[in-house]
């Protein structure tokens, strides 16, 4: 029998990610923050002067990203090491994320990151968040979660993470940024981000996170 997989697809903010890593540190199984690889992706894309619509070098740059992720032991979070160089924060802003959702949009692109993706399902269990991992990375996942929120939730949530993270931000602007890459993700034409026909549905607008890992812990247990 193949390792086990829970996917956690959804749109930005929504809360995926932090769920995703509570869930795998609660549950002791492997992390895979797939956004994270489009987002290095476009940062080494800026580091390296290569133009965000270069199909060519771009799945390139992707097939020999020298990325290392290190887990954070307990915390649920991960370091992401790209070229020797700790990148965890600096792939998080906006215009990375903007940049991710361009590079993201690339059908040569998104097939060079697949078996890297897929490389993470290592025993006991994966955890992987995205917006395909249901669907296309990982069909044949036991437990696919989608998990959304309201556009006006997601901005006020990335808003109030800036702020603790000690940055400005301006909360129309993100609530903007927010919904073009929704967008984006979900108008183009490989894979779009939309729930797998087997996925449950999980609105967190007015949950807290630990209401929503308990849901998903109750799912995972329904399966056995
Ligand atoms: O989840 P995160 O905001 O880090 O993702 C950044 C961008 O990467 C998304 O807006 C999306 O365009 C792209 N992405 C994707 N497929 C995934 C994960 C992320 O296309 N599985």
């Amino acid at each position: 029998q193949s390792t086990p997989v829970i996917t956690i697809d959804g749109p930005g903010g929504s809360g995926k990610g932090t769920i995703a890593g509570l869930l795998a540190a609660r549950i002791g199984w492997n992390l895979l923050d797939s956004g994270a690889l489009y987002r290095l992706l476009a940062f080494a894309a800026q580091n390296h002067g290569v133009d965000l619509t270069n199909e060519e070098v771009l799945t390139r740059l992707a097939a020999h990203l020298d990325v290392q992720f290190v887990a954070d032991e307990g915390q649920g979070e991960q370091r992401i090491i790209l070229e020797g160089e700790d990148v965890t924060r600096a792939i998080r802003t906006e215009a990375i994320g903007a940049g991710a959702s361009q590079v993201a949009s690339l059908p040569a692109v998104r097939e060079a990151l697949l078996q890297r993706q897929q490389a993470f399902r290592e025993a006991p269990g994966l955890v992987a968040d995205g917006r395909d991992m249901g669907t296309v990375v990982f069909s044949d996942a036991e437990l696919k979660i989608f998990l959304t929120a309201s556009p006006q939730e997601r901005a006020e949530r990335r808003y109030k993470q800036l702020l603790q993270k000690g940055e400005t931000a301006n909360l129309a602007s993100l609530l903007d940024e927010i919904m073009a890459r929704d967008e984006r993700d979900m108008n183009r034409s490989v894979a779009p981000l939309k729930p797998a026909d087997d996925a449950i549905m999980v609105d967190s607008t007015d949950m807290s996170i630990e209401q929503v890992l308990e849901t998903v812990q109750m799912e995972a247990h329904k399966r056995g």
